[in-house]
């Protein structure tokens, strides 16, 4: 990995779980051997987040699927970031691509969001990443510097921020870009971040991979220069196949 920073590991359980699977989900990660170079999140449904809390070890650190644009208040159906930190959670996932094509959140809602979230000290998972439509109309890197830039306007700072690049054509489909086309990408965004943010920013902040990531794949993945770790889906509600992709650390 060309990034400074460690490893860092997501999973994001999505809208998946009861209290009884993600109990035995929990208990499946607390007995699991991980590297211990590796930075391990995971996003439970809101609903589940305490009860993951009081239940996980501390090694693997929790995170929201998404948050509010500000102090919380009459905002029917909204999750504050402050209630967030006081359930314990340190990430928060932001412009998620199942947020932006099915909800509909827009670049600049997700940028308000991004900027209260790191206000309040609470880390963001930013998401960026292309259609297949955009891809095959040679769009990729326009989207994700689109993507990049609304968060770079966005952001007061870099320090709490991992970049996950999605190709939405990868996620959940079992079609997982190939090591080339995702390092061409992550090499393409840390570019953007040189030439746009700084170099500095660009060298420490970790760009990790995700969609369709998975046990067998992982391996071949992580050995990427500029890929520093993943955001997980599908197989991160499998504990013995989550830690396989954690410890794929190279
Ligand atoms: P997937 O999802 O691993 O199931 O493709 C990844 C994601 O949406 O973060």
């Amino acid at each position: 990995m060309a990034g400074s920073g460690k490893f860092f590991v997501g999973g994001n359980w999505k809208c998946n779980g009861t209290k009884d699977s993600i109990s035995k989900l929990v208990s499946d990660l607390n007995s699991a051997t991980l590297e211990s170079d590796v930075d391990v999140v995971v996003a439970p449904p809101f609903v589940y987040l305490d009860q993951v809390k009081n239940s996980l070890t501390d090694r693997i650190e929790i995170a929201a699927q998404n948050c509010w644009t500000g102090k919380g208040g009459a905002f029917t159906g909204e999750i504050s970031v402050e209630q967030l930190k006081d359930l314990g959670c340190k990430w928060v996932v932001l412009g998620h691509s199942e947020r932006r094509h099915i909800i509909g959140e827009t670049d600049k809602f997700i940028g308000t969001k991004a900027a209260y979230a790191l206000s309040q000290n609470l880390g963001v998972i930013a998401c960026i990443g292309e259609l297949l439509e955009e891809r095959e109309a040679g769009k990729t890197f326009d989207v994700c510097f689109q993507h990049m830039k609304a968060f770079a306007d966005a952001v007061p700072s870099w320090d709490n921020i991992v970049i996950a690049y999605e190709p939405v054509w990868a996620i959940g489909t079992g079609k997982v870009a190939t090591p080339e086309q995702a390092q061409e990408v992550h090499v393409a965004v840390r570019d953007w971040l040189s030439k746009n943010v700084s170099a500095e920013v660009a060298s420490k902040t970790r760009i990790i991979y995700g969609g369709s990531v998975n046990g067998g794949n992982c391996a071949e993945l992580a050995k990427q220069e500029d890929i520093d770790g993943f955001l997980v889906g599908g197989a991160s509600l499998k504990g013995p196949e989550f830690a396989t992709i954690i410890n794929s650390v190279t």
